[in-house]
């Protein structure tokens, strides 16, 4: 079978995807179950159906869409990602995934196979934690490893809780629903630009992941004593940015001397009260972000994090309260779709490397109820998360050739 993907109707797909958007272009904002995140949900699916697939969703609005297979007791072969972005985000983050699985499944009924297993596109709800705080709401749904009750929960900062917010966007099933069987897939690939420079640093066009970095992240609120900047001498301050700024500083020397090279820590929000210039800062609020290949280096930065709070507490005559958001177990990627998609890669002649995914995705989740695997492709600098992401259509393209390949090989 001759495999043929269509770049010019795939680069039309992601531009225009891009145009559905709540920031002006080149940055694209997509956050969960507000109007332009139900807009390109709804383009998204006319095109899945215009590709002849099936679509159902669940619950919390996981998009699945469906070729169906010969053999109805085959288990069933999946690829996907996301389609929702973090304010100013760029146009790739997920949508390759999506767009390109889409255009990989195009490309197999172009080349006339017959499926045995039937072959399911996937759009996760939520993979960014922009809205509620939890990143891939919708995999860790279908995982179980979020409860329904756990979700239910859940709140964005207006105070809408996730149940209302889902129910509005029309997803009105019970989330109880929403878990997948173990064996529901006998294998689920995710195609992804690497959000990293690896790839286009070692000048090779795929990289075959075999294991996805464990993120954890928790929310630390520092009170100290507010007061007037001139009235309070230095001796008698207890102020919350300054033993803040310590506990920062504390957690990036943690993973510095973590001794492994995949551990990674980062404080990337901090929100002062009452932030203003003549005041002593009262409350500090950070967010604090570890990820490791290594769980037990992973939770020795949360463990110094937290001797470091008390050590710091008590010297300054202030409180900090710790609480985990999420604290998740790393991923092996199956042996078997590794291999899979490394015969693909030479297949079509193409270099390739294996590598660590150190940003988490939602096969880390799905990795938790199936065999998983995912193939990056290189992106401009390593940039992700800004209007300036870029693939090139070119590995874009070979990218889902390759997923093609792939696919058709685990559905035989
Ligand atoms: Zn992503």
């Amino acid at each position: 079978m001759k495999i043929e993907i269509d770049p010019a109707r795939l680069l039309s797909e992601i531009e225009e995807l891009a145009s559905i958007s709540e920031a002006e272009p080149p940055a694209v904002t997509r956050i969960v179950f507000t109007p332009a995140d139900l807009r390109a949900r709804a383009w998204l699916v006319a095109r899945c159906e215009a590709a002849g697939l099936k679509v159902r969703c669940d619950a919390i609005g996981n998009t699945f869409a469906r070729w169906e297979g010969s053999d109805p007791n085959a288990r069933i072969v999946g690829t996907g990602s996301h389609i929702d972005a973090i304010p100013n985000a760029g146009k790739y983050d997920g949508v390759v995934g999506v767009l390109g699985g889409l255009e990989a499944v195009r490309a197999l009924q172009r080349g006339g196979l017959k499926p045995k297993s039937s072959l399911e596109l996937l759009m996760f709800t939520s993979e960014e934690p922009t809205r509620f705080g939890v990143g891939c709401v919708g995999s860790r749904l279908l995982a179980g490893t979020l409860t329904p009750s756990a979700a239910r929960e859940l709140k964005d900062k207006n105070g809408e809780s996730l149940d209302e917010v889902r129910r509005k966007a029309g997803f009105d099933g019970k989330l109880e629903s929403v878990e997948l069987p173990q064996g529901y897939y006998k294998a689920f690939v995710e195609l992804h630009i690497e959000q990293g420079p690896l790839l286009e640093r070692e000048r090779i066009p795929l990289g075959v992941v075999t294991k996805i970095a464990a993120p954890a992240s928790a929310r630390v609120t520092i009170e100290g004593v507010g007061g007037h900047a001139g009235g309070v001498v230095m001796t008698d301050r207890h102020d919350a940015l300054c033993a803040a700024a310590e506990l920062i500083l504390a957690i990036e020397s943690a993973a510095r001397t973590s001794g492994s090279p995949d551990n990674v820590a980062t404080v990337g929000m901090c929100d002062v009260f009452p932030g203003a210039v003549n005041s002593i800062p009262s409350r500090v609020q950070i967010s604090v972000d570890v990820r490791d290949t290594n769980l037990a280096k992973r939770d020795g930065v949360m463990l110094l994090m937290e001797s470091a709070s008390k050590e710091i507490t008590a010297r300054r005559g202030v409180t900090m309260q710790v609480e985990l958001l999420n604290a998740d177990a790393p991923a092996e990627c199956a042996p078997l779709i590794v291999d899979v998609l490394s015969a693909a890669c030479k297949k079509h002649r193409e270099k390739f490397m294996t590598m660590t995914s150190r940003a988490y995705h939602d096969s880390l989740f799905i990795s938790r109820i199936a065999p998983v695997a995912m193939l990056f492709i290189p992106c401009r600098n390593g940039y992700s998360h800004r209007p300036d992401e870029y693939a090139s259509i070119q590995d874009i393209a070979r990218g889902a050739l390759v997923l093609a390949e792939t696919l058709a090989a685990l559905s035989a």
